[in-house]
């Protein structure tokens, strides 16, 4: 079972690439963006509590993500593991995973930085925004997106460091193309 965190900032492809490796090899995506999407189109408690905090581009609160990825983790369905996409965000975060990871004596088998020049960002979420069927995303406009590459950077950029000086990171090119990088990260991770 193969536990991975793909980390990156937005526009970066780690939900491109988890979910080639969910088709591949059958590790489960998980992403907390899109797990609190789904939560907001239903019309959820959870839903509401998010909706506007995630369209200024700002963190939901971390028990909010903690919980969800504490229970999801612990589902049946994955069986040959899991890639976390946008989890975590913040060291407290990964603080919190490493807790819930340690009291189910499991550990994490890699983290992969997919480092791209922030200069690209831009452009490439506006093809996504292009390329979304059924409208962009709320948070994909100009505004919101600059919260979300500050916000990147100051709280999720230190969490190379952290995995870093934890032995697990493994930094990729992510400005290469769409199938390099799948096989640079297959080949790092010896799939
Ligand atoms: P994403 O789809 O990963 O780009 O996430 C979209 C938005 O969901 C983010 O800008 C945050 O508002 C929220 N979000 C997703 N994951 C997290 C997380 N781990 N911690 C806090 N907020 C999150």
């Amino acid at each position: 079972m193969k536990k991975l965190i793909f980390l990156g900032p937005p526009g970066a492809g780690k939900g491109t690439q988890a979910q080639r490796f969910q088709e591949r090899y059958g590790l489960v995506q998980l992403s907390t963006g899109d797990m609190l999407r789904a939560a907001i189109n239903a019309g959820s408690d959870l839903g509401n509590k998010v909706k506007d905090i995630m369209a200024r581009g700002d963190l939901v609160p971390d028990d909010v993500v903690v919980g969800i990825i504490a229970e999801r983790i612990a589902q049946p369905d994955i069986k040959a593991g899991y890639i976390l996409d946008g989890f975590p965000r913040n060291v407290a975060q990964a603080e919190a995973l490493d807790e819930m990871l340690c009291s189910r004596n499991d550990r994490l088998d890699a983290v992969i930085e997919l480092r791209v020049d922030k200069g690209a960002l831009l452009g490439r979420i506006e093809t996504r925004a292009a390329a979304t069927v059924g409208g962009a995303r709320e948070d994909d406009n100009a505004e919101a997106l600059s919260k979300r590459l500050e916000v990147y950077n100051a709280q999720t950029a230190p969490l190379v460091e952290y995995y870093g000086h934890r032995g697990v990171l493994k930094t990729v090119d992510g400005m290469q193309d769409i199938d390099q990088v799948t096989h640079q990260i297959e080949t790092l991770l010896e799939l």
